[in-house]
C-alpha cells in the first residue's frame, strides 16, 4: 500500500479559512502541536479560530526535536486529554512529531506547515532524532495526513533563511532521486523523477526572486513555497523510498551526529550533503556533468545565504575525529548512501570530504 498525499490539500492565502469547516466536522477536540516561540501568534490564531467554531482545544509543545522524550510525553497528554485528532501547527520537527504520535494513537493528523522549510506536511514520513538533534532512523508511517492547510499568508511571516533550507532540500530530490533510481523501469517513479527535474528547474529560475523578494502579487514565491511544501512531498508520494533519499540525505544525517553549539536547519545540512554527492559521482561514476551542476549549485546557494561546506556548519571535520564520525555514520550498512548505482567504501567519503574542506571554494 502506498499513500500518495494528504485526503485534503487546502493551499493559498485563504488555505485555513477555508479549511475550517472540514476540520471541525472531523474533530471535536484537537490537540495543537507547535514548538517555537515566534510562531506561537499564529498557534493561538488557529486556537481563537477553533474555540469560535465550538470546539474543545488543547495545547502542548515539544520541548526538543522529534524525539522519543517528547512523543511518550505528548501521547500521555493527549490520552489524559482524550484529543481525537492531533493539529501539527510549525516547521518539519514538529509536523513529524504530530503524524508519528497521531499515527500510533490512531486518531487524524491534520499539518499545518508554518514555513516552506519542509515538506514534512505532506509526506507518510517521519525522522526521529535524539533530544539533541541527532538523526536516529525515519519510520514509514501508514498514511499521509489527513488534511494539509499550506496557507501562504501563515508561511509568509516565517524568516526567510527557512524558505532558503527548504529550497536546498527540495533541490536535493532530482539530484538523489534521479541517480538511485535511474534503472528503474516502474514508470510511475520514472514519472516521479521528471516532476522532480521539473521542480529543479523552476526552484533554478524562481528561487532567488521568491528569497529576495516581496510576498505581495510575487509569482516566483508563490511557486517556489509551493515546489517546496508540496510537491517534494508529492514526488516522495509517487516515487516511492528509493525516491526520497541517497547520499545527500545519509550525510546529513551523518553530520547531524555531531553536536554543535549552532542549530542548522534541515535543509542547510542537505544542501552540503548535496554537493558532496555530487563530488562523488564524479569521482566514482565517471559522472562529466558533476562539476557543472556543483557550480551552478554554488551560485544560487551563495545568494540564498546557504552552507556550502561542512566548516560553515560549525564543524572542523579535522578536530575530535569528526571525519572519522560523518564517514562511520555515513556508510553504516542501512545508510541511504547504499542506494547509489555504485559501491561506496570509506575511504571514498573520506577522501571526498577531505578534498571538498581543503579546497576554496571556487565558481
Ligand atoms: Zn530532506
Amino acid at each position: 500500500m502506498q499513500s500518495i498525499s494528504p485526503e485534503s490539500v487546502f493551499r493559498g492565502n485563504d488555505a485555513w479559512r477555508k479549511a475550517l469547516p472540514l476540520i471541525t466536522n472531523l474533530t471535536k477536540r484537537p490537540l495543537i502541536l507547535g514548538r517555537g516561540i515566534y510562531t506561537n501568534n499564529l498557534r493561538n490564531k488557529i486556537f481563537d479560530d477553533l474555540k469560535n467554531n465550538k470546539l474543545k482545544v488543547d495545547f502542548a509543545n515539544l520541548l526538543f526535536d522529534c524525539c522519543y522524550e517528547d512523543i511518550s510525553r505528548v501521547k500521555n497528554i493527549i490520552l489524559n486529554n482524550n484529543n481525537d485528532s492531533v493539529i501539527a501547527a510549525g516547521g518539519g520537527k514538529v509536523l513529524d512529531s504530530g503524524k508519528y504520535i497521531a499515527e500510533s494513537l490512531n486518531i487524524p493528523c491534520i499539518t499545518v506547515p508554518l514555513s516552506a522549510s519542509t515538506c514534512a506536511g505532506w509526506t507518510a514520513l517521519s525522522n526521529i532524532y535524539t533530544k539533541d538533534g541527532q538523526f536516529i532512523k525515519d519510520v514509514a508511517l501508514r498514511s499521509c495526513p489527513k488534511i494539509l492547510v499550506y496557507d501562504h499568508r501563515f508561511i509568509q511571516t516565517a524568516p526567510s533563511r527557512t524558505l532558503a533550507s527548504g529550497i536546498a532540500d527540495a533541490l536535493a530530490k532530482w539530484y538523489e532521486s534521479s541517480i538511485t533510481c535511474s534503472k528503474m523501469d516502474d514508470g510511475l517513479v520514472q514519472q516521479a523523477i521528471q516532476i522532480s527535474r521539473v521542480l529543479r528547474d523552476q526552484l533554478l529560475i524562481d528561487g532567488e526572486k521568491a528569497y529576495k523578494g516581496q510576498f505581495e502579487n510575487n509569482l516566483s514565491w508563490r511557486n517556489t513555497v509551493e515546489a517546496c511544501g508540496l510537491t517534494a512531498g508529492l514526488v516522495g508520494g509517487i516515487g516511492g523510498e528509493k525516491c526520497r533519499t541517497a547520499a545527500a540525505h545519509a550525510i546529513h544525517n551523518a553530520i547531524t551526529q555531531i553536536i554543535t553549539s549552532n542549530k542548522f536547519l534541515h535543509g542547510e545540512i542537505v544542501g552540503v550533503g548535496l554537493l558532496l554527492q555530487l563530488r562523488l559521482e564524479e569521482m566514482k561514476n565517471n559522472n562529466k556533468l558533476a562539476d557543472q551542476s556543483i557550480r551552478q549549485l554554488l551560485v544560487l546557494m551563495k545568494e540564498l545565504n546557504l552552507p556550502t561546506t561542512i566548516a560553515q556548519l560549525g564543524i572542523n571535520v579535522f578536530e575530535n575525529n569528526n571525519l572519522e564520525k560523518i564517514v562511520d555514520f555515513t556508510c553504516q550498512d542501512k545508510s541511504e548512501i547504499h542506494f547509489l548505482p555504485f559501491e561506496i567504501h570509506k575511504q571514498d567519503i573520506v577522501e571526498v570530504i577531505t578534498n571538498f574542506e581543503q579546497q576554496k571554494i571556487r565558481i
